[in-house]
């Protein structure tokens, strides 16, 4: 007898962007194939968990069915292409997406061997024949991770890349072009000063046209000059920061075969997601639903003790729309929420009935730091956490709920991170607040990003329980209700104050 092996299948959905009947299919394989419903991942594509070995082909045919692969959304390739989800951006966001699809279908390796072993197209991968023009015959030293950015939202968390596209609108509202950012990543190792997380430098700003040249051009030189050698220094933030700034845009330029243009003006001014209904400026209504750390199923606890039946409500809106939603769609958040978008005002009752009927209206009772919570899968799932995430989350966000009610402050709108170890899927290292997991039950406490995606936390106390963790903020949460500056962020009030302190090259990168 073989053991019974269980795999996780994710998705590679660039912008998250799903049809309503590609959710009905998505469903259904989540209901037959996997162990806990869907999940969102903060690239905006769906993880199916505890696939069991001898259905894995079934699911990923069954993906396939749905139009949809699961082809480079993991290795040492390029990964899911994210993208802005924000429904206040509706004008340009079909232009963004489309360009993040087109690109992440150009990065994509050209191997047949996905469709050889996983939808039977004959013979499994060999004998030399095929050419990667991008990745060569060794792939890149390390995965590779690209995001598009709408200002004013950074729901991307643009500055935690490999390679940012921040969207530059004219006078008119129309798509300019694009700065480009390189050399974000979020991994680093506990106890090794060599790894560290870093956010990207802007670099220049490029037209619509030069997006793939220029992606190109950053991709092969980091394949060309990443580090194989220490794969725990592979990323590309490693080898600009190993190769200087300076040289690797210039490597870049003459390979993309045009200079870049100065960086252009943006703001953004915060990097979660709004809820509830927006208008859109397409005569479309875009409704946000909180999914507490992306986790799609009936039944969950909701964090005070409520059955929730997410998966259901889903399907029921996801039903609706397919048979009378005209061109309505399911958009993933990169902050793990959704997006049901475009969806015809006729229908919006009806949607909103249903979303209640669900539980899937909680965003409204929550506080602004239970909506903006984030949290990676950890355990039991993910083979390298060192401490819980995901399950932990309602519980730790209810203690700090209670302790930032005894200050007055329950309507401070904290960004809180969880990881459970220090790759960082859940952007720590960007939380105003956030545990990196340490060991069973211990995390490092960091403190001190804002809410733009614009700053890094720094480590606040190191290796300490839930007790001592409570204890720390107190005090802080004690100050920061006694002298918050008006609208104050939690981290720029810890900056501010002096309680931490953000080295420089930490802070906001060439950025104008
Ligand atoms: Fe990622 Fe680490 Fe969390 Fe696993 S435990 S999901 S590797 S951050």
């Amino acid at each position: 007898l073989e053991p019974a092996h269980s795999f996780m299948i994710r998705t590679r959905t660039p912008g998250g962007v799903v049809s309503p009947a590609q959710w009905l299919q998505f469903d259904a394989i989540a209901r037959r194939f996997a162990e806990r419903g869907l999940r969102i991942t903060t690239r905006q594509a769906f993880q199916f968990h505890g696939v069991i070995k001898t259905e894995l082909k079934a699911t990923m045919q069954a993906i396939n069915a749905a139009l949809v692969d699961t082809l480079a959304a993991c290795g040492d390739v390029n990964r899911n292409v994210a993208v802005a989800a924000n429904p206040h951006v509706s004008r340009l966001h079909a232009g963004v997406h489309a360009q993040a699809a087109a690109l992440s279908e150009h990065l994509l390796p050209n191997t047949r061997a996905y469709y050889e072993i996983w939808l039977d197209e004959e013979r499994v991968a060999g004998g030399g024949e095929e050419v990667e023009p991008i990745y060569g015959e060794r792939y890149l030293p390390r995965k590779f991770k690209i995001g598009f950015a709408i200002p004013p939202g950074n729901d991307v968390d643009v500055f935690a890349q490999d390679l940012g596209f921040i969207a530059i609108a004219d006078a008119g509202g129309k798509l300019a072009g694009y700065n480009v950012a390189i050399g974000g990543g979020m991994g680093a190792s506990h106890g090794d000063p060599e790894t560290y997380p870093r956010l990207a430098n802007v670099i220049g700003f490029v037209a619509p046209g030069q997006v793939i040249a220029v992606s190109e051009a950053v991709v092969t030189a980091q394949r060309d000059f990443g580090n194989r050698a220490v794969r725990k220094r592979a990323r590309l933030k490693y080898t600009i920061d190993d190769r200087g700034l300076e040289w690797f845009v210039a490597e870049v330029e003459r390979r993309a075969g045009f200079p870049l243009s100065p960086a252009r003006p943006f703001a953004f001014d915060h990097n979660g997601d709004r809820f509830g209904w927006v208008d859109g400026d397409d005569g479309r209504a875009h409704l946000t639903l909180r999914i507490p750390a992306g986790r799609i199923v009936d039944g969950a606890l909701d964090g005070r003790g409520g059955a929730v039946r997410h998966l259901s409500g889903l399907r029921a809106i996801a039903a609706l729309l397919d048979a009378e939603g005209d061109g309505a769609e399911f958009r993933m958040t990169p902050n793990q929420n959704l997006v049901v978008a475009r969806v015809p005002s006729a229908l919006r009752a009806r949607v909103d009935a249903l979303a209640a009927e669900h539980g899937l209206d909680g965003w409204r009772a929550a506080s602004p730091l239970r909506r903006n919570a984030l949290a990676c899968v950890a355990l039991p799932t993910c083979g390298l956490a060192m401490a819980e995430a995901e399950r932990y989350l309602p519980e730790f966000t209810g203690k700090v709920e209670a302790l930032l009610a005894r200050h007055g402050i329950a309507d401070a709108p904290i960004h809180l991170r969880l990881s459970g170890c220090p790759n960082g899927c859940s952007r720590p290292y960007l939380g105003e607040i956030a545990l990196v997991g340490k060991a069973p039950g211990r995390y490092n406490l960091m403190l001190g990003a804002d809410h733009r995606g614009q700053r890094l936390n720094t480590l606040y106390r190191e290796n300490i329980d839930e007790a001592t963790i409570l204890g720390a903020l107190d005090p802080l949460f004690a100050r920061y209700a006694a002298s918050r500056d008006g609208n104050e962020g939690f981290g720029d009030f810890l900056l501010r104050d002096g309680i931490v302190d953000i080295p420089d090259r930490d802070r906001r990168r060439g950025i104008p």
